[in-house]
């Protein structure tokens, strides 16, 4: 079997609910998707990055793996792009017993369940229809993965919390009506965090536009918290 492999680096964790831990990043090549703030645009075609068999990438791993690393996040692109590769690679990092962590937009509910049994800590990632992720005629749909995956997460113990990326385009109804469905599909007693993430850059969302999306989440979710990218602050990667 072979992965492609964008990049392999350390660094500090800029995003949702264990920010600041020192982590080994996998970036796997290759997303189909087009969210218009996407800021790793370089690792999407699938052609990107570098080739690797697994045992050459194991190796990789294990070169940039430092000390005292907290985790290691299997990230993209999307990494359910390669996800039979992804669970060969995850192994080995358990087997090391350091955590694994995936982020993912969870556009699949079958490579989701193929990488699950190797991963300890679990970035549900649901988009916004106004991200771009896909047209509307498709948005449906791939919500309908992103929750399967979220109940599938939460059903077999992971660490589980939610992501969400808003912008000054995120339109308060249609966020509220996604906020409800994944409150009616899940306890909140079973995730352990909600994570709303500006955008940085680009259509940045006035603190206004903040203010209220955590008042949608809060009645459902009162530990929910607005987080930004803190690694675009220290210049890391
Ligand atoms: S799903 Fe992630 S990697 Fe793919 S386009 Fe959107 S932000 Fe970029």
């Amino acid at each position: 079997m072979k992965v492609r492999l964008f990049e392999i680096f350390t660094s500090v964790e800029g995003e949702g609910i264990l920010y600041g831990t020192k982590t080994l990043f996998v970036r796997l090549a290759g997303c189909p998707f087009t969210c218009f703030y996407c800021d790793t645009k370089e690792s999407l075609p699938l052609n990107s990055g570098t080739e690797y068999t697994i045992e050459e990438a194991n190796e990789l791993i294990d070169t940039n793996l430092q000390d005292q690393t907290y985790k290691v996040n299997f990230t993209g692109g999307d990494p359910l792009i390669q996800h039979e590769a992804v669970a060969q690679l995850a192994k080995h990092i358990q087997n090391k017993n350091i955590p694994t962590y995936l982020e993912s937009s969870c556009f699949d509910i079958d490579r989701f369940n193929h990488v699950l049994p190797f991963m300890d800590i679990v970035k549900i990632e649901f988009k916004t229809k106004d991200s771009d992720f896909v047209d509307s005629e498709h948005y449906e749909k791939l919500i309908g993965h992103t929750m399967k995956c979220l109940e599938s997460s939460v059903k077999s113990k992971k660490t589980t919390y939610i992501k969400i990326v808003v912008s000054s385009k995120t339109q308060l109804d249609e966020f509220k009506k996604l906020i409800d469905e994944i409150f009616n599909n899940i306890l909140k007693e079973n995730i352990n965090g909600f994570v709303i993430q500006p955008t940085y850059g680009i259509s940045e969302p006035s603190l206004d536009l903040l203010l209220n999306l955590y008042d949608v989440v809060f009645p459902y979710y009162i530990d929910v918290k607005v987080v930004p990218q803190l690694h675009k602050f220290i210049g890391a990667p």
